[in-house]
């Protein structure tokens, strides 16, 4: 009985922290759509942080009461911690929402008015903390003990700086008040739970090359809060062992070159790994993407599916994805799509059940429904295809005899009626054929000869073709493989596929 009570609780309780939360994500409050960028999202490849835009309408998995658990014992040492920080007396600030915006360089507008960086990134930071006090706990020169108050008549934690040292880091007036102007150099600290491999990795091996997004995001913070130190303090799940991973932005600041230092640092010992970054990470540089440009081209990827999923465009939505989303990991069986194969745990992505569609292949920022039947209407076109209109997007009150008698006198484009393709199999090859064709430099258009094979000689340039009449048909000359293609019409705007070769023409029409 307390088990399911408490898993019922659990889940409504993460319910109402999501409403809290989604304060934060669509300010007009009306479609729960996400509209930044998650500090702590970095990580995560390309294709899981574009849904992650589209999430309020694409079908997720829902957190089981043992995800959750797990996500509150991960608040847990979080609290834990900052509890700790504060009665330390090295906490300075935490939990505050830094947001790019905030900032002079991400923030700024143009002389429109219009910002440079159109998109926000943000996220809340764990602790910035006083590195001299933290000094002092370290080496022993803050004594901590627990005092009875007479007031309240309960016992408080206090913290005692030793007179000498408080003097030497400027922290009291000579009356013995708290300096105004005290000034300490500072830490930036974010607190992570693992689970025991990737733990034993860091720890063990010095291996960091699977906390590259924690990195990112610690970056982000250290950036807004203009500190060149930083630690990811990890917490291993199974043993509660801990690790740090000391951070230095090396050249944060013009003219200084930051470097690992023992009074800000302690000794080096097995418990803490050294890492230097720099601003190449952050902005990008000959070698290296950068946060900031790949913030950009993402956004602007996911303005494009926005663009094209608001217009209905179904082609376009795919071609982008072709393009520009690729999935994160070529096997629904692989991290990070889905884990615990070996153990029979088996758990994966929020958009696993999306993302691995058999039908649309992920290539969708909604669920993509085929058109019901009552709604399909079928007739051919002139080369004896079968064309399948979605009559929910025609006009009301058109008939079929009417729409068919319409696209007979060309006095419509019925393509813009076609039903949603729900399978992006032909994109996909036309996409492939693309790719194929600009790694070779020949062109699609070029990639087949006359007789339809692979051409190795040198290509020519492709052009439009001209509509001519044959009999009772119009025809046009391939010109890709220059064989003659008839047919009865095409509707305004349509190109034609070659019978042969399949390359699509450009048709200029009689
Ligand atoms: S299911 Fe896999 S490919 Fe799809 S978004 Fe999730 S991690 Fe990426």
């Amino acid at each position: 009985m307390l088990t399911q009570a408490m898993d019922s609780f659990i889940v409504a309780s993460r319910e109402h922290k999501e409403n809290v939360k989604a304060q934060y994500i669509d300010k007009k409050g009306l479609s729960g759509a996400k509209n930044y960028f998650r500090a702590s999202e970095l990580g995560s490849k390309d294709r899981k942080i574009l849904y992650s835009f589209f999430a309020h309408n694409l079908p997720r998995k829902s957190k089981t009461p043992k995800n959750l658990r797990q996500l509150a014992n991960g608040d847990g040492v979080h609290e834990r911690y900052q509890t700790a920080w504060e009665e330390m007396g090295v906490l300075i600030s935490m939990e505050e929402r830094l947001s790019s915006w905030n900032d002079e360089y991400l923030g700024a507008k143009d002389e429109k008015g219009d910002r440079i960086f159109p998109w926000e990134w943000a996220g809340h930071y764990d602790g910035l903390l006083d590195l001299n006090i933290l000094r002092a706990h370290a080496l022993g020169l803050a004594k901590v003990e627990s005092v009875f108050n007479e007031e309240t008549s309960k016992y408080d934690i206090q913290v005692e700086i030793d007179e000498a040292y408080a003097n030497s880091i400027g922290l009291f007036e000579a009356d013995g008040s708290l300096a105004p102007d005290y000034a300490p150099p500072t830490l930036l600290a974010d607190i992570k739970t693992m689970n025991p491999w990737g733990f034993k990795r860091i720890k063990e091996q010095g291996d960091v090359s699977e906390i590259g997004g924690y990195i990112d995001q610690i970056s982000f913070y250290m950036y807004m809060m203009n500190t060149p130190y930083g630690s990811i303090f990890i917490e291993a799940k199974d043993s509660n062992d801990v690790v740090e991973v000391q951070i230095i932005w090396k050249d944060m600041h013009e003219g200084v070159e930051y470097t690992f230092d023992e009074n800000i640092h302690g000794a080096q010992t097995d418990e803490q790994l050294r890492i230097t970054i720099d601003s190449g990470r952050f902005f990008g540089d000959a070698t290296r993407e950068g946060c900031v440009p790949r913030l950009n081209r993402l956004w602007q990827v996911k303005q494009e599916l926005q663009k094209a999923d608001e217009a209905g465009d179904r082609d376009k939505v795919i071609k982008i994805f072709l393009q520009h989303v690729p999935r994160c990991s070529d096997k629904p069986d692989k991290f990070p799509c889905s884990w615990g194969h070996k153990t029979g745990k088996i758990d994966g992505c929020e958009f696993f059940e999306h993302c691995w569609s058999d039908t649309h292949k992920g290539m969708a920022v909604r669920p993509v429904e085929d058109c019901p039947p009552e709604a399909l209407w079928e007739f051919e076109d002139e080369n004896d295809q079968p064309v399948r209109i979605d009559s929910r997007k025609v006009p009301e009150g058109v008939s079929y005899e009417g729409f068919i008698a319409l696209v007979e006198k060309d006095a419509i484009d019925y393509t813009k009626f076609l039903v949603d393709s729900v399978e992006p199999s032909d994109m996909m090859a036309e996409v492939d054929l693309q790719k194929a064709a600009d790694s070779s430099m020949h062109g699609t258009k070029m990639l087949f000869t006359e007789t339809g094979e692979l051409n190795l000689g040198t290509p020519e340039q492709a052009t439009e073709t001209e509509e001519y009449e044959v009999d009772d048909s119009k025809a046009i000359k391939c010109v890709n493989c220059h064989k003659e293609v008839t047919y009865k019409k095409l509707a305004p705007g349509m190109k034609k596929k070659c019978t042969f070769c399949k390359h699509t023409n450009q048709v200029v029409r009689l």
